[in-house]
């Protein structure tokens, strides 16, 4: 639990960080990615970088050159604060990045220890950096089919990381068990025996061609209320690949898309590593304690804050919709500051009307902007000095959607009860 828990607050962080990355772009080709993968010797990588540095010194451009050699000085200082390399590897950006045009260069540098193991030794000197080797982790990688079935209708769904999509719905054609008049006991059941046959060769086809196709497929569970499904699982309906990749038979009160939800809600056990469940049943529990009026849960900006200063939240849910950021502003003549929140699309336009205005303690028009924040990473770090799991939820599920549109994005499953509440 506890990795899935680290997990979720960590690729929230990587996607920000590889997006601000991909943005930048040097001068010349003279922003260095390192990648050193696990197993690796520092000094190893410190020797690479000395012939490297050695290298550069045939640039021709003496501000490259010297740009490029300043940038291998502070990636060497960066690896040398490290004993070994961590298990997972380590991935290092950093070069001169023109701040507002040209000659406004200043060396940026980007420490990044991976969330799974990289397995590529990289020095690259280009004119970008080279995220591509990070971007793979971002992917949601695994990819679950659902069949439902029942002697009348069979749903086929997608369980896509969090994205649960409902392909194809079928229907029978098969009689139902009773007979209508007249009609011989024995010729009735073959009649019925044969259309279901055909229902369920078609059913099988179906299946081939939307979940074969799946490259990452994990695994297909199959459902529906009643008998049916065992045998359409027993039966020759589906490609061997197919059937190799059957996690689960399951019972299903119903074969349409309730009984996909039922699946996505039956199956934790088997799907456990899915956070489309887990963050279902976090936000489902906050609403448990919020609709019992417990005590034991609060939400919003200002309560969450009480709650994680206090040490009294157990976990902390953020919704990654959470679209806010924070922004110290600061005179540069006076050193008055305040602090702003606001919707991040609107920050340029407040940087803009920033210009010219006088600041409220010694009239003088120079304001600007001192800090930002994304108050989602402000709650993060805040729920860090307390020991607080953070879950970053995202705004696929109809919880997460709940969680971001009716409870300002920022929920809290407390410890013990605050007093006064
Ligand atoms: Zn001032």
């Amino acid at each position: 639990m506890s990795i899935s828990k680290r997990t979720s607050l960590e690729l929230f962080r990587l996607k920000k960080t590889l997006n601000t990355l991909a943005s930048k772009e040097g001068r010349g080709t003279e922003l260095i990615s390192l990648y050193v993968p696990p197993g690796k010797q520092i000094s190893e990588a410190m020797n690479m970088l000395k012939d490297e540095y050695g290298t550069a010194s045939n640039i021709k451009s003496t501000t490259t050159r010297k740009n490029v050699q300043d940038a291998i000085i502070k990636v060497q200082q960066r690896l040398k604060l490290f004993k070994e390399v961590p298990e997972n590897g380590l991935v290092i950006f950093c070069g001169a990045v023109p701040q507002n045009g040209v000659g406004s260069e200043k060396i940026e540098t980007y420490v990044i220890v991976p969330p799974e193991p990289i397995n590529i030794y990289l020095y690259r000197c280009n004119s970008r950096f080279h995220t591509e080797h990070l971007q793979e982790f971002l992917r949601e990688k695994e990819t679950y089919g659902i069949l439902l079935i029942d002697a009348s209708a069979a749903t086929l769904a997608t369980l896509q990381g969090r994205r649960l999509e409902i392909v194809r719905e079928l229907t029978s054609g098969v009689p139902g068990k009773t007979r209508a008049g007249g009609q011989s006991a024995r010729r009735f059941e073959r009649l019925r025996e044969m259309r279901l046959q055909e229902y369920f060769r078609r059913v099988g086809e179906h299946a081939n061609t939307i979940f074969l196709p799946i490259e990452n497929l994990k695994g297909l569970i199959i459902a529906g209320p009643g008998p049916t499904k065992y045998d359409f699982e027993k039966g020759d309906h589906l490609n061997y690949m197919l059937k190799e990749k059957i996690m689960d038979v399951i019972d299903t009160a119903y074969v349409d898309e309730q009984g996909v939800k039922e699946v996505v809600s039956k199956a934790p056990e088997i799907m456990r590593k899915i956070r489309y469940i887990e963050e279902k049943q976090m936000i489902q529990q906050f609403l448990y304690e919020i609709g019992h009026d417990t005590g034991m849960a609060t939400y919003g900006e200002e309560d969450v804050r009480k709650a994680l200063e206090a040490g009294a939240v157990r976990m902390l849910l953020l919704s990654e919709g959470l679209d806010i950021i924070q922004v110290k502003v600061k005179c540069n003549t006076c050193g008055y500051q305040e602090q702003q929140t606001m919707k991040s699309q609107i920050l340029t336009s407040f940087e803009q009307s920033l210009s010219g205005k006088p600041c409220p303690k010694c009239k003088t028009p120079a304001l600007g902007m001192a800090e930002i924040q994304e108050l989602i990473e402000n709650f993060a770090q805040l729920a860090e000095y307390t020991n607080t799991d953070v879950e970053i939820i995202s705004s696929e599920t109809e919880e997460g959607q709940m969680l971001k549109n009716s409870f300002g994005g920022i929920a809290a499953i407390l410890r013990f009860k605050l007093h006064g509440e």
